[in-house]
Parts: structure tokens; sequence; C-alpha cells
């Protein structure tokens, strides 16, 4: 079952936990975190960048997702992660994806707002939600994003803009950045709490890797209904490749479904944790029967 990305969020921020949205590579890291989900009957949405799109094609990427989410009673919704590209939108709203993150951090205020509204419409048009981003969230990944702020605004802007566009969920800059944190970063769970006096929509969390239980604690009891992973992911799936690498070299035995293995292991056992501290585990049931 395909599930509604914005469904699965306003359950989690009626029932105080986050769905956690997981950045996906390949149909190795895809299969290894959706058995976390599975294992620990948590909803989930699976992302993809813009840059693994590209690589990979929508179609296939399309299939790879309806295969092994088949037969599921574990809803998991599709999402398209910080997109600019319109084109790149065209193609996952006519694939028949959950949802897209049009990501107009880059434009300014006015031309945020009405590219924001266009989106919105093409998607609602096809069943599609929009996942809003008009501050930027700094952090480069996958190639898009930018290392500094370049536009920040009010929290009533922000939910001026999302009652003006339509959008269904908000990805408001909130302290985190994109990849792994070098220094500690400076958190903002009262501005969630501000937002969400003000709106009703999901607010998302970017950035999620390297913040503690306690951080994720604070930010859910805030309102963020949606946390994003992806560094997460990267690290586990490449550090488990060179362990078994490291193995394979010093025994001379090279055997790739082996070292398949070692890697879906390492990004699940990643991502349990994470879903645990969400407090996500558990919530399959109840969010199917609420968004059937
Ligand atoms: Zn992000």
């Amino acid at each position: 079952m395909i599930a509604s990305t914005a469904a699965l969020a306003r359950h989690g921020r009626e029932h105080g936990y986050a769905v956690p949205a997981v950045n996906v590579l390949d149909d190795l890291s895809l299969r290894a975190v959706v058995a976390a989900a599975v294992h620990l009957q948590a909803p989930l949405i699976v992302q993809l960048s813009v840059k693994t799109v590209r690589s990979t094609g929508t179609e296939l990427l399309t299939s790879m997702f309806r295969y092994a989410t088949r037969d599921l009673t574990v809803p998991v919704a599709l999402h398209l992660d910080h997109c600019p590209d319109r084109s790149v939108i065209d193609e996952v709203v006519a694939a028949g994806w959950s949802s897209v993150l049009f990501d107009a951090s880059d434009r300014d205020l006015v031309t945020a707002e009405r590219e924001t509204a266009e989106v919105v419409a093409q998607a609602h048009a096809a069943g599609l939600d929009v996942e809003s981003e008009i501050e930027n969230i700094v952090g480069v990944e996958d190639g898009v994003g930018s290392d500094v702020a370049l536009h920040a605004y009010s929290v009533e802007q922000l939910a001026e803009v999302a009652d003006r566009t339509g959008a269904d969920l908000l990805a408001p800059q909130l302290g985190t950045a994109h990849g792994e944190y070098r220094a500690r970063p400076v958190l903002l769970p009262e501005r969630v709490r501000e937002l969400a006096a003000l709106t009703d929509r999901p607010i998302v969390l970017h950035g999620g890797t390297g913040l503690s239980a306690d951080d994720f604690a604070a930010f859910i009891a805030a309102g963020v209904s949606k946390i994003n992973i992806s560094t997460a992911v990267k690290v586990a799936y490449m550090r488990a490749a060179a362990a078994h690498l490291d193995v394979a070299r010093e025994r001379d035995k090279w055997d790739p479904p082996s070292m398949f293995r070692d890697v879906a292991a390492a990004v699940e056992g990643a991502i349990v944790p994470l879903v645990e501290q969400f407090g996500a585990a558990g919530h399959a049931r109840g969010v199917a029967r609420a968004v059937r």
C-alpha cells in the first residue's frame, strides 16, 4: 500500500511521535529500511534525492518501491526529497509517488510562493502531497543546497505563505544542517512550537543524523512529526562495505552477495534505534486504520 506522506505525518502529530523519513540509494538500502519498519511495525516514508532519481531513473525506482512494499501491512510512503527542478517533479507526479519536497529556498519570496502554489495545484490534482521549503536548510545534500542561510523569514510569514500556497507539510530552518555535524548545532525546538501554534500542517525536521534521543524528543514534543535521515544510511552503508572489503582482501575471497548481506544488516541496524527514538514503533496498525 502506498501511503500519503501528509496523512502519516498528521497521525504522528496527533499521537506524539515522528514518522521516520529515510533517504535510500538503491534496492539494497530500500529493502533494509523497509525491513526495519516491518520489524518495528512503524509507518515509514522512503525518500529519494533528485541525484538518485537522475542516476537510476523514475521508472526503475518506482518499480523497486512497489516490489519492496507489496503485501505489507505497514504503511510506506514514497517521497521525492529536496527538488528545485520542476521537470523532475513532473516525472514523479506522473509516476504516482506519495509526495514531493518542492525546494524553493533558492528563489526570492515572491517567486517561491508563486511556484510553490503552482506545484501544489499540480500535485494535488494527481493526489500527491507537497512539502514546502522556502527558507534554506544549510548544508549541501546530493548536490542540492547551500552552506549559507540565504533566505530566512518569521514563523508568521511561513504560516501565511503555507495558507496561500496550500502546501501540506512545512520544512522550516530549525538549526539543523545536512551532512555530519562538525560542531554542536544550535537547535530551535522553540521555533517549532511557535510555528505549530499558527498552523496544523505537519512540520518536518531535516538533518536528523547526529542528533541525540533528547534532541529528537524535544523537537517531537514541540510538534515535529516527520524526521529526515539520510547521512546515517550512507555512513552505515559505506562503513559496512569497507569492513567487508578489508576481510575480502585479506582472504582473497570476492563474493558480492555476502557484502550485500553485510550492508543490508548495517543499514537496518542504523535505522532501528532511530525509529524507536522517534516513538514510531508499533504505530503501523493505528495509522493504517486512520488513513484508510
Ligand atoms: Zn533535507
